[in-house]
């Protein structure tokens, strides 16, 4: 099948439904679609006939109502179109079915919002993306919420905070004079994950248990090459993306790029954007689906953000931007944004928005896994600050301190090759290391990790927003002199914020001390990073923009928090597991076979040498003692932990991780001085060369 065809063939698309139904039936729906309308729900009989259809064609015998609950990943449960019909079955799927599910919801997470004895959670259909087939099944995508309908998904306050920002953003262009049905907000993640072999994966505890390594001595050959850095691909990684690719294409996502990346065993995946909540749930079914293809090529795809000490860690970038349903992007500023101050204002908002909710913006990205990169030295660090590059980053120092800005026009380059093209050399200049950047018509949110839902920080990002722009349309609706007041409410907004700008290296050892000066926030932890949520002004803008009730900002948060404790906790009984059971014996073996050879040696001759054997033998032993020592200690500090996501994540943090962090580093050392024969695990070099 060629790829124009296979695109979005497994997808209840727009030129299926406009071939599939009555035409009021497809302008009513497109209505809801585009503009936000309510589902009229006389037409859901007529979408759900056709949807059922279409799928039992597609070899589809089950729906589900697929969901996003508080974890990172989506829960389903089958259902299929089979009723009875007299003696015989029919394939049914009734409109209600379509609309509402009840899943029996008492088992996910819902911070103590929902008691489980009333623990009825309802689906309800999101028309907005669109319905697929994946093996053998129909799936609708649903927001998920209680009986007395409190979000129980992270879908449902993505949508609120999508019409939130609609809803300001067409205010604030209508001081401009713009006029719009939607200000949609679009979204383009970018992917990063690791693959190795699934042999050497299986003969790993603590990656079955956990996704990372607790353990291992660090390669001989690390990243310092750089060689792996858009390499070649190696066959078995290539023909896996091929097929990752076709994969994605049939459920209508547009992977678009791929290479390998720093690390090794490390690569990347970025797909074209689109509206946020479908980049959202495409970036649910891709995460999904690299790792089953990745199966199917006897791999296995590692996306946790810490998988290896040592080498990079694997992020998401949140590419994120606003335009309007005619096309305007608000973030696009255009030849002479000087003369732009609908573009400024919009990037005034945004700025202020991120320098005065960065508590909440860090605390969104913040998990277990997480906490490996920010604050350690890559990624960008645990402090938010934003990237203007050389031009705005000029236009936005001159407003704030009163200087002429003169242009830096970008100057039409040339790369010295006589038979190459003439190009404009990029005014915004890639800066790796900010963790909001602005990338020519786009903000390039980095924090996030590789496994994390995206929708977390697209709430979040949206309701910041939102709740800036609609402070600037309150203080600029129906004043006299329009021009001259926006211009001041821009360079007042900049001058009190500028703080937040940083146009320079965010890994140098300089930042940390100059951010602190600032006064910007550097939560290193997820135990430190969450509490940001409980703070009044926190919860004050997700309630004010309809995101969010009060009783569900403390409940997410603490739910965070109790993930952040389990997998803490999990990660350390996995640690003292493989302590015990494998390494300490294991060591204790290879002892006991240099004493044997001690004893041998003497045996034979006098002459033989034993020195190395003894000093091995009794280093190995100082150590193996001193990590079986550090395990006690490790499970002892377990062994009581406090009450309460707080104090509980408070240890976890501040006492466990460093424990964590003592009995890793005398396995590893002691792994350099054993014995390969004895060593337990895959080392390092089997793990990150394992792919041939
Ligand atoms: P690169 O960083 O490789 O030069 P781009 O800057 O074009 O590539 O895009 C990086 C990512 O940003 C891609 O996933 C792309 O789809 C996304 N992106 C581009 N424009 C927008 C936009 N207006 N809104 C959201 N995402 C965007
Ligand atoms: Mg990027």
């Amino acid at each position: 099948m060629e790829v124009t065809e296979l695109f979005g063939s497994n997808v209840f698309g727009d030129e299926v439904m406009k071939n599939s139904l009555p035409k009021e039936v497809y302008r009513s729906l497109r209505r809801t679609i585009d503009a936000g309308e309510p589902l009229d729900s006389n037409i859901a009989s007529a979408v759900a006939n056709a949807m059922k259809d279409w799928a039992v064609k597609k070899g589809a015998t089950h729906y589900t109502h697929w969901f996003q609950p508080l974890t990172n990943l989506t829960a389903e449960k089958h259902d299929s179109f089979i009723e009875p019909d007299g003696d015989k079955v029919i394939m049914q799927l009734t409109g209600k079915s379509l609309i509402v599910g009840e899943p029996d919801a008492s088992s996910f997470p819902s911070g103590g919002s929902r008691a489980t004895s009333a623990a009825r959670g309802y689906t309800a259909w999101d028309p907005t993306s669109p319905a697929f087939v994946k093996e053998g099944t129909l799936y609708i995508p649903t927001v998920f919420v209680s009986y007395t309908g409190e979000t129980l998904d992270k879908k449902a306050p993505l949508l609120k905070s999508m019409t939130a920002l609609d809803a300001q953003a067409k205010r604030l262009l209508k001081l401009f004079g713009i006029e719009c049905n939607k200000v949609a907000t679009t979204v383009g993640p970018e992917q990063e994950y690791f693959l190795i072999d699934e042999e050497e994966y299986l003969k790993r505890k603590d990656l079955i248990l956990t996704g990372r390594t607790l353990f291992g001595a660090p390669p001989s050959r690390g990243q310092e090459l750089e060689d792996h850095y858009f390499g070649v691909l190696k066959t078995r990684i290539s023909d896996f993306m091929r097929d990752l690719d076709e994969t994605l294409w049939k459920y209508g996502i547009f992977a678009k790029t791929k290479h390998n990346e720093v690390a090794p065993a490390q690569h990347e995946l970025a797909p074209v954007f689109t509206t946020t909540n479908v980049a959202v749930d495409g970036n649910q079914l891709t995460m999904e689906l690299m790792k089953k293809v990745a199966k199917r090529h006897g791999l296995v795809c590692l996306l946790h953000e810490k998988p290896f000490e040592g080498v990079n860690g694997s992020g998401k970038h949140n590419n994120w931007s606003l335009s309007t349903d005619t096309g305007l992007n608000l973030l696009d500023p255009g030849e002479t944004p000087e003369s732009n101050p609908r573009f400024m204002l919009v990037l005034a908002c945004v700025i202020a928005a991120v320098d005065r909710y960065q508590g909440i913006l860090r605390a969104c990205v913040a998990s277990a896994g997480n906490d490996h990169r920010l604050g350690a030295n890559e990624a960008p660090p645990a402090i938010l600050s934003v990237y203007l590059g050389d031009q705005l980053g000029a236009l936005v120092d001159s407003i704030v301190n009163g200087r002429e800005y003169v242009p830096k026009k970008a100057i039409p380059g040339s790369i010295g090759v006589p038979s190459s093209p003439i190009f404009p050399i990029d005014t915004t200049d890639r800066n790796r290391t900010s963790p909001f950047a602005f990338t020519g018509n786009k903000f390039e949110f980095r924090m996030l990790g590789s496994q994390a839902s995206v929708a977390d920080p697209n709430i979040v990002l949206n309701t910041i927003v939102a709740q800036l722009f609609s402070e600037a349309v309150d203080a600029l609706a129906g004043v006299n002199d329009f021009g001259r007041a926006c211009r001041e409410f821009t360079e007042n907004l900049l001058k009190k914020h500028y703080r937040i700008i940083f146009n320079y290296n965010g890994y140098g050892p300089d930042w940390e001390p100059e951010a602190v000066r600032r006064g910007l926030l550097n939560n290193k932890t997820t135990a430190d990073a969450v509490p940001e949520f409980f703070k009044r002004e926190n919860i004050d803008v997700f309630v004010r923009q309809g995101v969010y009730t009060e009783r569900e900002v403390v409940a997410r948060a603490n739910i965070q928090l109790e993930n952040y404790i389990k997998s803490i906790n999990i990660e350390a009984l996995t640690m003292a597991e493989m302590a015990k059971q494998d390494i300490y014996p294991a060591v204790n073996g290879y002892i006991a076979e240099l004493c044997a050879v001690i004893e041998n040696k003497r045996a034979v001759s006098e002459k033989l040498n034993t020195g190395a054997d003894l000093r091995l033998a009794e280093k190995l032993s100082a150590m193996n003692e001193a990590f079986f020592e550090a395990v006690e200690k490790l499970e002892s500090d377990l062994a009581e932990m406090p009450q309460g996501e707080g104090p509980a994540s408070q240890k976890m943090a501040h006492v466990i991780v460093p424990d964590m962090d003592v009995v890793r580093a005398l396995s590893d050392g002691m792994e350099k001085l054993c014995s390969s024969d004895y060593w337990p695990y895959p080392t390092y070099t089997d793990l990150l060369y394992s792919v041939k």
